[in-house]
């Protein structure tokens, strides 16, 4: 059968993400015996003339919509992407009545509300390059598919979904030829890094986050010499900015330690970063590990450093935990980001303070601090009963797509502004999401790029947000 993939996602900020599961699924169909055609719209000018143009001119029996975000996730600049994914359904529509297949990691958010909002035939929230090649079978054979593990649908009306397989990850780490699919030079100015997922599952419970409920708690691994091999492979081809994006690197601290001697073993000349560490199982042992690996960037992701809050929120670790990391990165040499959610449940004036008193005096200068506020409720999860209790929520869950945020009713949306203003003046390597949405971080990136400076860019942040505010931007 042709295929045709469609990346639809088009947000540099803050850089542009390349669509590594679309080019694996690519890969997979291909293998499978498919024709296969992927355009990524990330760079393209203008989406709807470049969407009509590919399905004019290849015909496509199938097409597959790659969907990565519903919105950005920011509660006082709020984007919501479902109108440009509508418009590129329509724009497919209007050439072919081929079936449309959703996938992305979206879907494993909110699959229901999407498939209701697109009529597409069904959705992949199983493993996409084991999936979509069933799926691809069955349509040829011109037999039912909803009982494929991982495959979504809405059937007379009602919404159905099969639970995805987790043997279906622990096949090899995969590491397609992106030079192929994607317009890497783009990229590579725009300082992305490849992805490499090396698990699936999350067994923490985070009151907020979906992920559990769709992929389950339990959690499947690649090998750590399939991903060793996959990241030198993708090195030889030049992609040496890799950036291991599981949901939490270190939930198993036996698998990453594993990853990390398998990579120390072998000389791959890659740049490494994971910007997902649970300070729960992060110490020396683990630091010293990755950076016998290869790493040049992390991220622990913290989200406060009040114990109401940590409790609350239900993260797993207390703020013993988050002061015990600060004193690991503080020994060791990998640039560190440190991820903050503030106006969780519980939050309040003091727990507020609490968490930036940490910010302020054990994160070192040289590393960054990223602050976001306001939570991104999900339907079906504990924050939304949270909330409907509160009385903080009172959308339906099917109007969930259009974007609902969390913020604790005991602390003012205004007051969090004012404090945390306070804080980023005082501390040039702490940024919010207003940061991240500049616009003229494309440029940044690829001034960076000219330069020959290598991600992680945040390294320099605190160089960055001087010379804006020189250039007299309020940053
Ligand atoms: S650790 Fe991350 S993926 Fe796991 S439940 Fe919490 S937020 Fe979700």
């Amino acid at each position: 059968m042709k295929v045709l993939l469609i990346s639809t996602n088009r947000s540099v900020l803050p850089m542009a993400v390349m669509p590594a599961g679309a080019c694996i699924v690519a890969e997979a169909a291909e293998r499978a015996g498919h024709c296969v055609r992927l355009l990524d719209l990330m760079f393209a000018g203008q989406p709807g003339p470049a969407v009509r143009e590919a399905v004019e001119t290849f015909r496509p029996d199938i097409v597959g919509l790659s969907v990565r975000n519903i919105d950005n996730n920011d509660m006082e600049d709020t984007v919501c992407f479902k109108d440009d994914l509508l418009s590129c359904l329509h724009a497919v529509r209007s050439r072919t009545e081929a079936p449309i297949v959703l996938g992305g990691a979206a879907l494993g958010i909110m699959p229901e509300q999407l498939l209701r909002l697109t009529g597409a035939l069904c959705a992949v929230t199983g493993v996409g390059e084991t999936v979509f090649p069933l799926l691809l079978e069955r349509l040829h054979n011109k037999r039912g598919f909803s009982d494929i593990s991982g495959i979504a649908c809405i059937k007379d009306g009602n919404f159905r979904r099969t639970s995805p397989d987790p043997g279906d990850f622990t096949g090899p780490c995969p590491a397609p030829d992106y030079r192929r699919w994607l317009n890497l030079s783009a990229y590579r100015s725009q300082q992305a890094t490849v992805p490499i997922q090396t698990r699936t599952g999350c067994p923490f419970q985070c009151v907020y986050c979906s992920y559990p409920l769709i992929e389950g708690r339990r959690c499947s691994f690649r090998s750590p010499a399939g991903v060793a091999k996959a990241v030198a492979r993708l090195s030889g081809q030049g992609l040496r900015d890799i950036e291991f994006v599981d949901s939490v690197f270190n939930a198993s601290p036996e698998h990453a330690m594993n990853i990390c001697r398998e990579l120390a073993a072998i000389r791959h000349g890659a740049r490494l970063q994971c910007l997902e560490i649970n300070p729960l199982n992060f110490d020396d042992a683990l630091a010293g590990a990755m950076e016998r690996a290869g790493f040049t960037g992390m991220g622990i992701t913290v989200e406060s450093a009040s114990d109401t809050v940590l409790l609350r929120m239900r993260k797993g670790f207390t703020s013993r935990e988050v002061h015990h990391a600060a004193e690991v990165v503080r020994r060791h040499d990998i640039p560190c980001a440190w991820i903050f959610l503030l106006g969780g449940p519980g939050e309040t004036r003091d727990t507020l303070r609490e968490t930036l008193a940490f910010a302020e005096q054990r994160i070192r200068p040289g590393d960054v601090a990223f602050f976001n506020t306001g939570i991104r409720i999900y339907p079906g999860t504990e924050l939304e009963s949270i909330a409907r209790r509160e009385g903080v929520l009172s959308q339906p869950a099917a109007d969930m797509l259009s974007p609902v945020f969390y913020l604790s009713p005991r602390i003012d949306r205004h007051w969090i502004r004012q404090e945390l203003g306070r804080s980023l003046a005082g501390h040039m390597n702490f940024i919010n999401m207003a940061t991240l949405g500049l616009s003229c971080l494309p440029a940044i990136n690829r001034t960076g790029s000219a330069l020959g400076l290598r991600p992680p860019l945040w390294r320099f942040t605190r160089f960055i947000r001087r010379g804006l505010r020189l250039a007299g931007m309020d940053v």
